[in-house]
């Protein structure tokens, strides 16, 4: 039987402009649910993660608008919270979609701690962006009580908060996961959001205020999983290469080497294609079968190379 991470992205779980009303959300995830479900059907052992960017830039909004009322939590907890906001829905709809495809599936979900390392150059540049817009005398209130950073973002005319994005180093519950995936019951949700990060200080693990890139973590998970395969299911086809302009093509079947060699030349953007890339390359080189890019719609037709972008190792 094939084993797989899948990952699925954000518009998986609400499309740009939407609402993030939990109608929306629950409905974009059971019609995503649906294809996933028709590769269990077809065989395929599977472990599902998924990321957080709109719904823990909400959870951060609700803290600060509620501040005075009730105590904000630090970073590492609203992403724990993201993770059991996704996770509930996503059990839902992918319960139901079992049940209509094939079969009767316990679907738990793992809150999932990452290691990251306290010396990882990320803490030291904090670059990714995360929650709402600020004006200026609110940024600088927050840099001051809260020694948070941001950046000042001239196209919305406001100021947000950027954290580190630390590289994951191991799922601490991978062993856990591991035990539920090959009992062969369980569909297993974990390492939501790229997982909550953890640093090891003096003998014990402590939550850090950072995010980590949801891709790189699955591609994390699947390598201790020893799965065959790495999915990565997000809003365009595959990677292309001249991406928005006359000469775009997108990758067929490429060796990680040249999947490599186009990261390199810049072809796929840090916040977006970049880390995808880089996940699928790391899995690849790890002794994974072969990683995907493309879409919920063409999972399937993707599984049997007929579609997306499929990254092996040669
Ligand atoms: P997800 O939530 O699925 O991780 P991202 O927004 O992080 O989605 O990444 C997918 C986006 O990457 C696409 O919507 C696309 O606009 C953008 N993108 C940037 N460069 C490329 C590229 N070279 N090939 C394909 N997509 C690209
Ligand atoms: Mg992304």
């Amino acid at each position: 039987m094939t084993t797989a991470v899948v990952a699925i992205g954000g518009n998986a779980i609400l499309k740009k402009g939407q609402p993030a009303t939990r109608e929306n959300q629950q409905r974009n995830l059971e019609e995503t649910c649906r294809h996933i479900a028709s590769i269990v059907e077809a065989g395929y052992n599977i472990t599902l993660t998924h990321g957080n960017g709109p719904q823990v830039g909400d959870i951060l909004i609700q803290n600060e608008v509620a501040r005075n009322e009730v105590p904000p939590m630090p970073l590492d907890v609203c992403v724990a919270e993201s993770q059991g906001l996704v996770g509930f829905m996503l059990q839902q709809a992918l319960t139901e979609a079992l049940r209509k495809a094939c079969c009767d599936r316990i679907v738990p979900c793992v809150l999932t701690r990452v290691v990251v390392d306290e010396e990882d150059g990320a803490f030291r540049e904090p670059s990714k962006p995360i929650g709402p817009y600020y004006g200026q005398v609110e940024a600088e209130r927050l840099t001051n009580e809260r020694g948070w950073h941001l950046h000042e973002d001239p196209s919305r005319g406001g100021w947000r908060r950027v954290v580190p994005s630390p590289r994951p180093i191991t799922i601490v519950e991978a062993p856990a996961i591991g035990r539920l995936v090959r009992s062969g019951n369980d569909l297993v949700i974990a390492v939501g959001g790229g997982g909550i990060p953890v640093v090891w200080k003096e003998g014990r693990m402590e939550g850090v205020e950072a995010v980590v890139d949801k891709d790189l973590a699955a591609a994390c998970l699947a390598k201790s999983l020893k799965d065959d395969l790495l999915v990565m299911l997000t809003d365009v086809e595959g990677a292309y290469v001249g991406y928005g302009t006359a000469r775009e093509r997108m990758l067929g079947t490429v060796t990680a080497e040249e999947a490599e060699r186009h990261l390199n030349e810049g072809e796929f953007p840090p916040g977006s294609m970049g880390p995808k890339v880089e996940a699928a390359i790391d899995f690849v080189r790890s002794g994974g079968e072969r990683a995907i890019i493309t879409t919920p719609e063409l999972l399937h037709t993707a599984l049997s190379s007929k579609a997306g972008t499929q990254i092996v190792n040669r």
